[in-house]
């Protein structure tokens, strides 16, 4: 083999991997279907963890560190107090201008010697037995000894792949949301509104959850729904926005447009011969927050630090197997561990909600995680034994919610036990099988 690299789509994990690959002496080309550099990436803010450019390796962006954004979850009842969460001073996080990241990313691509390619629409993998060998894009046919997989949550590649290959293809419904993201102005005469990041659990009675954040400026609005939805959805929304948020205006700033968000945890596998999987195209989101950039810069190190370690170029499912096995042990097991917790959220009704608020079940302290806890632990690293002893006892009264706890939490010990029990050393017919274990866990949504 060589020391050819394709990077499929500009994707943030897919930029990292490439840095590191074209520092080391690969010759690495990333194949986009952006036009050029400038329509990458949105006219909005991110929030990430503050140590992501330290864990993958890359030098920071110059400005972006922001003291920690406190977000106010408010319940379905207007007349619960919402619970806000509290920092302690001097905790930052980074808070970017989407385009500002990628014209970052880009420019270290860019001096490490990678090759851009914009304007190819990439339609599938190519393949030689079990192999893939390169892809097939608009502007024709490009081969490689890597296929990096970084195009996203609907990547062609990976929904392309023939099923014996053993890469997930499709995802399911609750698996991924369709969001909305818009700034609208801020109207004057409403001075004495404070700038707030409010989350709205339940909206109307649907499932979905939504955001108003006010700034000096402008209101961010997100509406985040697992069903497709249109300008009727924005519409109804937008009235109950501007109940809660009467200096809402009707200037859209930016933003504007409906994109899909991968919501679960980690695809079961994320290589096979020739291809490896990275970012929203492997589901490497957090499955509560949906705040995938930390997690896919990280996941591009690890990879990148793999194939430099594969001394005979062989870039086989067997010797990329150690980036599954590093990822998951570094991250996928704890967003997995999250995706589960998720399936609470997903069976809390209305009434849920209102008893949660209502009766003070949960403490600002409980829900102070934000953009640097992208791990399980350090979600829910303030969940000692006698504070969980304390939750469960305010919910005794709600039966159906407690015997709803008891199942997640017995679901929760059989997950460890699988992600603990995942083959160290690829062999297909033992990770398929392992794969088969993992997802199943996951195929009842019901608790
Ligand atoms: C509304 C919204 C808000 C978000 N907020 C946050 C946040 O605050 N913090 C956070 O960490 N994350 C946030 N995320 C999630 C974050 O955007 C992703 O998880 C993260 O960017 C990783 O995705 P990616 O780079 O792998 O894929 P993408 O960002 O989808 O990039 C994929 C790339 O591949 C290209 N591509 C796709 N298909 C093709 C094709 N056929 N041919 C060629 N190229 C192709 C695309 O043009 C794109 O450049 C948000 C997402 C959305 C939608």
């Amino acid at each position: 083999m060589g020391k050819n690299i394709i990077v499929a789509g500009a994707g943030h994990g897919g930029l990292t991997a490439a840095y590191h690959l074209s520092k080391s002496g690969y010759t690495v080309t990333v194949y986009e279907r952006a036009a050029q550099e400038s329509e990458l990436g949105y006219e909005w803010e991110d929030f990430f963890d503050a140590r992501t450019f330290d864990e993958a390796g890359m030098p920071e962006p110059a400005t972006g560190k922001i003291p920690k954004v406190p977000i106010s979850f408010y319940g379905p009842n207007p007349d619960d107090e919402p619970i806000s969460q509290v920092f302690n001073n001097g905790e930052v996080e980074m808070h970017m201008n989407r385009k500002e990241l990628y014209a970052h990313l880009l420019g270290l691509v860019k001096e490490a010697g990678v090759q851009i390619v914009f304007g190819c629409t990439i339609y599938a993998p190519i393949l030689i037995g079990n192999r893939i060998v390169g892809i097939k894009t608009s502007l024709g046919d490009f081969m490689g000894d890597l296929v990096i997989d970084a195009a996203g949550v609907d990547s062609p590649l990976r929904t392309n792949l023939p099923d014996y290959i053993g890469v997930q293809k499709t995802l399911r419904k609750y698996e991924y949301v369709y969001a909305y993201r818009a700034y609208f102005n801020r109207l004057p005469g409403f001075e004495d509104v404070k700038n707030e990041y409010k989350t709205y659990f339940v909206d109307d009675g649907d499932s979905g959850i939504t955001w108003a954040v006010t700034t000096e400026k402008t209101v961010d609005l997100l509406i985040a729904r697992f069903e497709p939805f249109g300008q009727e959805e924005i519409d109804r929304m937008n009235v109950i926005f501007k109940a809660d948020n009467p200096h809402l205006g009707d200037e859209l700033v930016s933003g504007g447009q409906v994109t899909k968000i991968p919501l679960r945890r980690p695809i079961a596998i994320l290589v096979a011969d020739g291809y490896a999987a990275v970012g929203d195209s492997a589901c490497m989101t957090v499955p509560i927050a949906g705040s995938g950039i930390a997690n896919s810069l990280r996941a591009g190190k690890i990879l990148a630090d793999v194939i430099c370690a594969d001394r005979n170029e062989e870039y086989s499912a067997y010797s990329l197997w150690k980036y599954q096995t590093e990822f998951f042990e570094k991250i996928g097991n704890s967003s997995a561990t999250i995706d589960m917790a998720r399936t609470l959220l997903l069976n809390l009704k209305k009434s849920d909600f209102e008893f949660f608020f209502g009766n003070k079940i949960l403490t600002s302290e409980d829900l102070s995680f934000n953009t640097n806890e992208t791990s399980a632990k350090e979600m829910f690293s303030h969940f000692s034994p006698s504070i969980i002893i304390d939750r469960l006892k305010k919910v005794g009264a709600n039966r159906s919610l407690l015997k709803k706890i008891g199942t997640l939490a017995v679901r929760v010990g059989k997950l460890r036990l699988i992600t603990s029990r995942m083959p160290e050393v690829y062999s297909r017919a033992d990770v398929l099988r392992w794969a088969k274990k993992y997802e199943q866990l996951f195929a009842d949504t019901t608790l």
